[in-house]
């Protein structure tokens, strides 16, 4: 299923987190918001860096 969540296409560059809307452009800095499905990673996940390393050892 598609997410009609979008995400600031320039929130690296404007602004400290993603930021999120459901329109087509961001309501902060007015930049584009393209679809934020398949998202690199999730900097608000404080434990991401952390599962990683976990999910890299239990393979060895
Ligand atoms: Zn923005």
């Amino acid at each position: 299923m598609k997410s009609d969540i979008h995400v600031c296409s320039a929130w690296e560059r404007e602004h400290d987190r993603p930021v999120y809307t459901f329109g087509d452009t961001c309501p902060d800095c007015g930049a584009e918001a393209v679809n934020s499905a398949p998202a690199p990673f999730d900097p608000s996940d404080p434990h991401g860096p952390y599962r990683r390393s976990l999910k890299r050892r239990r393979r060895e």
